[in-house]
């Protein structure tokens, strides 16, 4: 299928037209190259199911290629014998460029992703372009410390010891379709400041803003094979990543069942691995909430933002008894005033979800909820039937043991149970392999800290949802992960600590 009729129906932006013309090819060494095979694969329009353009299917060849150069690089290339500044000043262009190509970039992610372009333009961007100017500022500031060592058994030794914190190397970085240029800055961002090269792999769902975004890293100055950027199947060039043993250290954000897969592949080489993976995040209202109406509301947005395909969505809600009624009538009510339709259509509140495995995957979950006797208050199941539209849904009745309490749905779907005991809440709450994000929402200062205490979640909102900053650390307790994005703790995915000992 050409990609012609189709762009031209789409009415993008001239530079979006003529990006989408050229993004067939993978970024190895600087370069702008077809896949070592020559095959290509599709992405899609989730709106409609069309075919948006062809991008280049890498594979385990790119693969071998895209870690050479990014090999060459970190040995040899001119980011190894650059100063920190120098590359921080880069970094920093990095996230002007995209500031400069704000509206573009987000077009082209509400396009290919299916979210809002309101939200990729005033959620995604804002972030994704933030969290290089944040790391640029790290550049400069990686340090080493001084140790007062006392050597027990050299009496009257004189050393003088320190660290060095040095790039841990060739990073392949691993990301998933939700947020994708936001994923990419995360994992790219710190790998940069720590002078890490690197191989990235999108999610093959939505390739297009990675592509953008390599082109802009060119023209920010980052040296050919700093950067690669192979598309292609999580199966192929992903599981090829993962395996190489001339990588490092392995990113990945995705699925938990994937991230497994990831741990498994990394055991060849021992290269490092970090992980951020599913969630299944509680979201407890208790009847003194500060202000209830606003709770709801958080709570809606707290499962229905980006269609609830968020790592952090607050899938299960957990609400006093005596307000339940309250709280799930009106998130239901919410539900049920949010617009479907295309991402680009200004009077859209949500889009589709972003693949057809996707839509199979939610209405799954959806059909296991029916067979297992929860009540839809509202929702239950797919909107129209050209792309992939799922009702913003409601479940009561539910149990901790089934698999729609218990499992990552990735889509816009709610499990609502009361409570009516702190103790019995920590521990529904905490029934679950996840534990990435959690909030609480009550004016009782001494349980607001209790109950962020008693959490195991790798971030928890008091009176709030969905709060991220480029500051904080980010990542999850149990199944949810390995390790910290963001923040000055990312830097310690991307770097060595070497001790040096000097006799005086
Ligand atoms: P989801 O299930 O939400 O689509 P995945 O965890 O499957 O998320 O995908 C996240 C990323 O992992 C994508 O870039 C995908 O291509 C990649 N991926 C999928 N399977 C593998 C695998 N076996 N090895 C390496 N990467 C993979």
């Amino acid at each position: 299928m050409t990609a012609a009729p189709v762009l031209e129906k789409l009415n993008l932006s001239a530079a979006n037209t003529a990006f989408i013309k050229r993004a067939s090819k993978l970024l190895i060494n600087g370069e702008w190259v077809h896949s070592a095979s020559g095959k290509t694969f599709p992405t899609y329009n989730p709106a409609t199911g069309e075919v948006i353009t062809r991008c280049a299917e890498g594979d385990k060849e790119d693969i071998k290629r895209a870690v050479a150069a990014a090999r060459e690089a970190f040995e040899k290339g001119p980011w190894k014998t650059m100063t920190a500044a120098e590359r921080g000043r880069i970094i920093w262009k990095i996230g002007d460029l995209m500031l400069e190509h704000i509206d573009d970039l987000a077009e082209l992610e509400a396009l290919d992703n299916g979210k809002t372009r309101s939200v990729a333009r005033h959620v995604d961007l804002p972030l994704a372009l933030d969290a290089f100017h944040y790391m640029a500022g790290w550049a400069t500031k990686i340090c080493g410390q001084t140790f007062p060592i006392s050597v027990p058994y050299v009496p009257g030794g004189n050393f003088h010891a320190f660290s060095l914190r040095e790039p841990v190397g060739v990073v392949g970085q691993i990301i998933p379709w939700n947020f994708p240029l936001l994923m990419a800055a995360w994992k790219l961002g710190p790998a940069l400041a720590a002078g890490c090269t690197v191989v990235l792999k999108p999610a093959e769902q939505t390739p297009l803003t990675a592509l953008r975004l390599g082109e802009l890293m060119i023209e920010a100055g980052v040296p050919p094979g700093v950067v690669n950027i192979v598309t292609g199947y999580g199966e192929t060039a992903g599981a090829s990543l993962a395996a190489h043993d001339d990588v490092d250290k392995v990113a990945f954000t995705g699925s938990t069942e994937v991230g497994k897969l990831i741990v498994q592949a990394a055991a060849g080489n021992l290269k490092k691995v970090s992980l951020e993976l599913g969630g299944k995040s509680p979201n407890v209202i208790f009847k003194d909430a500060p202000d209830l109406a606003g709770a709801i509301t958080g709570a809606a947005n707290a499962v229905f933002f980006n269609h609830g395909q968020c790592c952090v969505a607050g899938t299960r809600l957990y609400a006093e008894k005596s307000v339940f009624d309250q709280v799930v009538d009106g998130i239901s009510e919410q539900a049920q005033k949010i617009k479907l339709g295309f991402g680009l259509d200004p009077d859209t509140d949500m889009g589709p979800l972003v693949s057809e495995e996707q839509l199979a995957r939610v209405t799954g979950y959806l059909d296991a909820g029916r067979r297992d006797g929860v009540e839809f208050v509202t929702g239950g199941k797919r909107f129209g039937d050209r792309g992939y539209f799922v009702e913003p849904t409601v479940m009561t009745k539910t149990k901790n043991t089934m698999s729609v309490v218990q499992e990552e749905i990735f889509g816009p779907v709610l499990v609502a149970q009361p409570f009516s005991d702190e103790e019995e809440l920590i521990n529904m709450a905490n029934d679950t392999t996840y534990g990435l994000a959690a909030a609480v929402w009550t004016k009782d200062i001494s349980r607001a800290h209790r109950i962020a205490k008693a959490y195991r979640a790798g971030t928890v909102w008091v009176n709030c949802y969905n709060i991220f900053d480029s500051a904080l650390p980010f990542g999850g307790y149990k199944q949810s992960g390995w390790g910290r994005e963001m923040s000055g703790e990312a830097l310690e995915l991307y770097t060595e600590s070497k001790a040096v000992i000097v006799a005086l």
